[in-house]
């Protein structure tokens, strides 16, 4: 299979490129993704041969973080660019093996991780949570893969289905009918899985009434929000509807829980949609938490390395995780809780402090845990 390699070279626009480096030196994974990305495609432009670049570690290393092309100053699209890749290897089959587990799982059982479809709300079983469908309500609580069966994440749903309650947001779930949202798919490179995946959830959202869209997790927000063609519903990403909750008096947060926090930025909340300030408008109301701010924060926040498909990805890391530099930089702070709004950000951030032997000093929260802990609902 034959690519045109004006596609590469034009639609990402590598002929405006000004090799300033600005790119490759903000890239938070070892590999020099941008640089090495742009110098083989350039390569394969003349060769027509697209082949070699599928076993690159720098192809499967990104991220998609989005520093690169938010960095550019000349707007060259370089995650686009490594999607456009993966997309064109996905399409001939020539991708790692985990990759390709985790597509054919979403298009099987609508989630990466191959897990029974019927079993998406079984976290929710005692929570006394409306079901779409069969009692109304306008606000569709969208809670993602990894928030419905991740017994860690599952956490951070129960917490936020209890804080919901006790402050009067009617809202539901679509339980079983819940499917993939598709942002990781896409970022692997099987657009067309992530175009079905939107159409088909595009419809079911509309079919169901929904009237307003609530998610767990930033990269839900970012492919529901912002690469749903056809969805013309708003959404929100739960540190949002907890800010506004907040600044209505509609939190009793009664607890002084008496803690030194500091946040991480997750990339998807923070760099790729400017969410910054309702994250730290919820921990600055919690009584009893000392605040501090980290120095790499907002646009400058170091990568946790767990997006774009990192989680089904082999290798990919060299040297030092991004994950075990975060949390020693929390610990050098000061803060006792690192706390994150992405169930990425927590799995990646927790399992860091498990291989730097940090247990000790440094917890992971999410954001909706701590609130929970402050209005004593969990
Ligand atoms: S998206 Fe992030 S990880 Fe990927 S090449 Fe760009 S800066 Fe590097
Ligand atoms: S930041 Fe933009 S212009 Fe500079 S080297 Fe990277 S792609 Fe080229």
């Amino acid at each position: 299979m034959k690519i045109d390699p004006k596609t590469f070279v034009h639609d990402f626009q590598l002929n405006i490129c000004i090799q300033c480096g600005t790119c490759t030196g903000g890239c938070p994974v070892k590999f020099r993704s941008p640089l090495n990305m742009r110098r083989l495609v350039r390569e394969s432009y003349f060769t027509e041969n697209f082949s070699s670049i599928s076993k690159r570690p720098e192809l499967w290393a990104c991220t998609t973080c989005s520093t690169c092309s938010l960095r550019c100053p000349s707007g060259v699209k370089n995650v686009e660019l490594i999607m456009g890749i993966r997309n064109f290897l996905a399409n001939k089959g020539e991708v790692p093996s985990t990759i390709r587990d985790a597509l054919e799982n979403t298009l099987l059982q609508g989630n990466p991780w191959g897990r029974f479809r019927d079993r998406r709300a079984d976290w929710a079983k005692d929570l006394g949570v409306k079901i779409f469908g069969e009692e109304t309500s306008e606000t569709l609580f969208y809670v993602g893969c990894a928030p419905s069966y991740d017994p860690r994440v599952q956490s951070v749903s129960t917490a936020l289905v209890r804080i919901f309650q006790k402050a009067g947001v009617d809202f539901g779930i679509l339980g079983k009918k819940e499917s993939c949202c598709g942002n990781e798919i896409r970022r692997m490179g099987e657009q067309a899985l992530f175009k079905k995946l939107a159409k088909d959830n595009t419809a079911l959202f509309k079919k169901s009434g929904v009237k307003r869209i609530i998610t767990i997790s930033p990269h839900c927000y970012n492919a529901i929000k912002n690469e749903y063609s056809d969805l013309n519903i708003p959404v929100q990403h739960y540190t949002q509807v907890l800010a506004d909750l907040i600044e209505a008096g509609k939190l009793n947060l009664s607890k002084r829980l008496g803690i030194s926090a500091t946040f991480h930025d997750p990339c998807f909340l923070g760099k790729q949609n400017k969410v910054f300030d309702e994250p730290r408008k919820i921990l600055t109301s919690i009584p009893g938490c000392d605040y501090i701010e980290m120095e790499r924060s907002r646009e400058r926040s170091l990568c946790c390395e767990g997006g774009g498909g990192r989680m089904w990805a082999e290798g990919g890391t060299e040297g030092k995780r991004n994950g075990e530099i975060r949390i020693r930089e929390a610990v050098a702070l000061g803060a006792k809780t690192l706390a994150t709004a992405c169930p990425f950000c927590l799995l990646t951030f927790e399992d860091s402090v498990k291989t730097s032997g940090l247990s000790e000093q440094i917890v992971v929260k999410d954001i909706a845990e701590l609130v929970g802990e402050a209005m004593e609902v969990v």
